[in-house]
């Protein structure tokens, strides 16, 4: 009877429980949506689950057998699918407990929602990094953390559309979710999600590796996925949002270093620390007096023929308490900065002073020329040139005297703006080199295009030279290429004289390297040039 009257009051939705959680009774509707049945316990019932609006999972005999609510606010999930927002009222008789379900209201909804879509990505369903640290962190488990990023997200986008990236993103995803099933999967960007597997019992990351870059088809058009993974295997005990950064630093460095499939390391812990100190520290530098902390080294260029020097390159040089970092680990944090043309300024300012000493020195300086490197990102700005000359100027320095060395990848990528930039360049008096020639790859079209002076062949070609006859034969066909240009070449790291002799053997016209030199700091250059006879003998004719 009483049963009867509660139903009618509240709704068709309902079960009961005793204070143990056995179900007493059921209404066909509580049935039928939930799986529901007489006997059942609420608190072992294993399709249903509880969670509470931060998607945490909730205890159902909390929830259930509480004594103190008569109403609360759950989400309810079947099979761990799709999440329904309900209220709950719980009206007591002397034997058993009745549980009613309703919609939550609408505006309890849609705040739910709007919570939802912060925690969960609507595209892809995927959660986003707090709840799913949260959600790794209830089960209590030690596993694999997974970062998987499409590499060429970008590129099929460009090449056909964003809906066909995300497609590749979803494939590859569903590829991931049905090799490991339990696994909790997380967006991290549009091209990059993290994974979290439970255990590592049997796990075949190699395996799993191939299974996502393995191509695939659709509507009639194959497609390449290129993936990076990098992940960490958890030890007992590891904070699971450090492992998450473990796996993430590891992608980052997959990328890097242009492996693609990678454990995170301590060592590469230090290395991520070491290259955030030295970002960190070229920043404040960058902001102070250069000459504190950045010198030009300049390394001697001798022609092949008459064994004259001809001039140098200069080469940065940064010391960071005391010791030299290496060009090549901080000049690309000065580009991405988009301060690296602070530092060809500087470059040129370094020039003047070195021309003034050797003026003291009574040395005649007019027959040398010096090389500066200009990065892509400096030459797309469009105050390059006009920056380039008020320094000239200041310096009191001839366009004529400076070279400009520029990279195969900086000339090809906007080929027609760049190109055009050269040819202003040129008339103002500057030579243009091509530096590190043969490792971009670039076609002949586009260097019969290009308006450049000069071939610097790359010293990955010249220092093994003598043993390696592939490396032989890219050498003579790079020469024969500038003979047939009717363009002077360059061979830098020519380190002995073997080396050095096959050079002038083939034709190459300048020499810089170590067999002259390495790299010296204004003085040392200086006193080189005094030392250097055939300076001597260059200025004696
Ligand atoms: P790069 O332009 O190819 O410079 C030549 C590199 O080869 C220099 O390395 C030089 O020290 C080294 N080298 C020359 N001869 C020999 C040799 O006989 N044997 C060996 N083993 N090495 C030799 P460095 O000074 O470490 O510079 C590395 C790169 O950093 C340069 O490569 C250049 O791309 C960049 N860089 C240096 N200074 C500047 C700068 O002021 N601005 C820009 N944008 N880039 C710079
Ligand atoms: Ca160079
Ligand atoms: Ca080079």
């Amino acid at each position: 009877m009483l049963e009867d009257n509660i139903t009618e009051l509240f709704s068709i939705c309902y079960f009961s429980i005793d204070n143990k959680g056995n179900v007493l009774s059921v209404s066909p509707e509580a049935w039928q949506r939930f799986g529901l049945n007489v006997s059942d316990n609420i608190l072992k019932v294993k399709h249903l689950s509880l969670i509470n609006e931060s998607y945490e999972t909730l205890n159902p005999e909390h929830v259930f057998l509480s004594e103190c609510t008569d109403k609360t606010e759950i989400g309810l999930s079947i099979n761990n699918s799709t999440v329904d927002w309900l209220q709950l009222d719980f009206v007591r008789t002397s034997d058993a407990k009745f549980v009613l379900f309703s919609k939550a209201e609408e505006l309890v909804a849609i705040r739910r929602l709007n919570k939802q879509l912060a925690i969960q990505d609507p595209h892809t369903g995927l959660l986003y990094r707090e709840a799913f640290v949260t959600k790794i962190k209830e089960l209590d488990t030690v596993g694999l953390v997974c970062c998987v990023r499409i590499c060429n997200y970008q590129r099929i986008s460009e090449l056909w559309n964003i809906g066909v990236a995300n497609l590749v993103f979803m494939e590859v995803l569903s590829r991931f979710q049905i090799e490991y099933e339990s696994a909790i999967f997380s967006k991290y960007s549009t091209d990059c999600f993290s994974v979290y597997i439970p255990s590592t019992k049997n796990l075949n990351i190699e395996k799993l590796y191939n299974t996502l870059n393995a191509p695939f088809t659709f509507n009639g058009s194959s497609f390449y996925s290129n993936i990076a993974l990098g992940y960490y295997k958890e030890k007992n005990n590891d904070d699971h949002e450090l492992s998450l950064n473990k796996a993430e630093m590891a992608t980052f460095d997959v990328l890097s270093e242009k492996l693609r499939l990678v454990e995170f390391q301590d060592t590469l812990a230090k290395q991520i620390e070491h290259q955030n100190k030295i970002e960190t520290e070229l920043q404040v530098t960058l902001n102070k007096n250069l000459a504190d902390s950045f010198f030009v080294a300049f390394q001697a260029i001798h022609d092949t023929r008459s064994e004259c020097l001809i001039g140098a390159e200069c080469l940065m040089r940064w010391k960071v308490d005391g010791k030299l970092v290496p060009p090549d680990e901080f000049i690309p944090i000065v580009e991405s900065s988009g301060e690296i043309n602070k530092l060809t300024l500087f470059s040129i300012e370094q020039i003047r002073k070195l021309l003034d000493l050797l003026d003291e020195e009574e040395i005649d300086a007019n027959f040398y020329t010096f090389a500066i490197n200009i990065s892509v990102t400096e030459i797309l700005d469009v105050n390059f040139e006009k920056k380039l000359l008020e320094k000239l100027t200041e310096q009191r320095l001839n366009p004529k005297k400076i070279k400009l060395e520029l990279t195969e990848s900086a000339l090809i990528d906007n080929f027609s703006y760049v190109n055009n930039v050269l040819v202003s360049l040129q008339k103002k008096g500057f030579t243009i080199a091509i530096d590190d020639f043969g490792t971009g790859f670039s076609s002949l079209s586009y260097l019969c295009k290009l308006n450049f002076d000069e071939l610097k062949i790359d010293r990955a070609f010249v220092t093994n030279v003598i043993k390696d006859t592939k490396l032989q034969s890219i050498f003579n066909s790079i020469v024969s290429l500038a003979k047939n240009l009717d363009k002077p070449i360059v061979a830098e790291g020519v380190e002995e004289m073997e080396q050095m002799i096959y050079a002038k053997a083939k034709g190459v016209n300048y020499i810089q390297g170590y067999y002259y030199s390495k790299p010296l700091a204004i003085t040392e250059f200086v006193e080189y040039v005094l030392e250097d006879k055939s300076s001597y003998l260059h200025f004696d004719s």
